[in-house]
């Protein structure tokens, strides 16, 4: 099977020096296998997207010597195929509408439990499922969040989810890394698959994208290592492959913060701008 990996950056900001170090490396394993590397602009939230960072986007993986192998994908072209999946998961009767606002969930939260420590998942404080009991309509609803209901999670056959992780996370979890039914319910929730602004979501188009496009090897920074497993169930209810994952280091600044979009100061233009070359920023980023 050839190596085919992917750069996928949002278009809402300049690309800095730690997109910089995960498209380098995403190449530079395609090329070392004679494989594929593919560009797709994650553009799905449209309020931020602007068509001059896109550019941007361009002119820097140029100027890097990154050229890419296929057509881009640019994920507001895609709106139907997501469409498409979510009446599918709907047909299944695994989804639900949800109205709740981020007041409405820390209020549910709150209320019963005040002083327990409110439960941490990928995407943040867990639903309490307060939509999840309330009736359904027939027709998928277009005007609310979509929610994975984790109650109707059919364990595959062997009892566990897996993907392979050649990279780390980090915990620097790697290798096989397994979790069951019981760990997607509790520690994962039901998550939003369709957001009411933007009509999906970030994790269920880059699962339908990495497929659509032929992804063996997912490249990207460790602070999406805990949404994989999100990813993974996913795959699973859409019958989609689970590529092998390679999480990699983030770069960070002189205070060990992760960089940012907003740090325009390590922003590739700037260090062009200043004279210095594609080397340079290999050398800055460690490759
Ligand atoms: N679009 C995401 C970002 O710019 C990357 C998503 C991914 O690689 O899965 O951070």
């Amino acid at each position: 099977m050839t190596f085919r990996t992917r750069f996928a950056p949002s278009p809402t900001g300049p690309l800095h020096l730690g997109h910089a170090y995960s498209a380098i490396l995403a190449h530079d394993m395609a090329r070392a296998c004679h494989g594929d590397f593919i560009l797709r602009i994650e553009d799905i939230d449209q309020s931020r997207a602007r068509p001059e960072w896109e550019a941007q986007i361009y002119d820097d993986l140029k100027w890097l010597g990154l050229g890419w192998d296929a057509d881009i994908r640019r994920q507001s072209d895609e709106l139907e195929s997501y469409e498409a999946a979510l009446e599918q998961l709907w047909g299944k009767g695994i989804l639900y509408g949800c109205s709740c606002n981020r007041k409405d969930i820390q209020a549910a939260m709150s209320a019963p439990q005040e002083g327990v420590e409110q439960p941490i998942g990928p995407d943040g404080i867990i639903y309490p499922r307060t939509c999840s009991v309330k009736p359904q309509p027939n027709e998928r609803p277009r005007t609310m969040a979509l929610r994975l209901n984790m109650d109707s999670v059919v364990i595959p056959a062997n009892n566990q989810f897996s993907f392979e992780e050649t990279g780390a996370g980090p915990n620097r979890e790697t290798g096989f890394i397994c979790f069951d039914g019981e760990y997607a319910r509790s520690g994962l929730g039901d998550i939003v698959v369709a957001r009411r602004d933007m009509g999906t979501s970030y994790h269920l188009s880059v699962v339908l994208d990495d497929a659509a496009q032929d992804i063996t090897h997912v490249v990207r920074g460790q602070d999406l290592f805990d949404a994989t497993r999100i990813h993974v169930v996913l795959q699973h209810f859409l019958d989609l492959p689970t590529p092998t994952y390679h999480h990699h280091q983030l770069i960070r600044d002189a205070e060990g913060k992760r960089l940012a979009k907003r740090d325009d100061a390590r922003a590739i233009r700037l260090f062009r701008d200043e004279g210095a070359s594609p080397d340079d920023i290999r050398r800055m980023v460690g490759l």
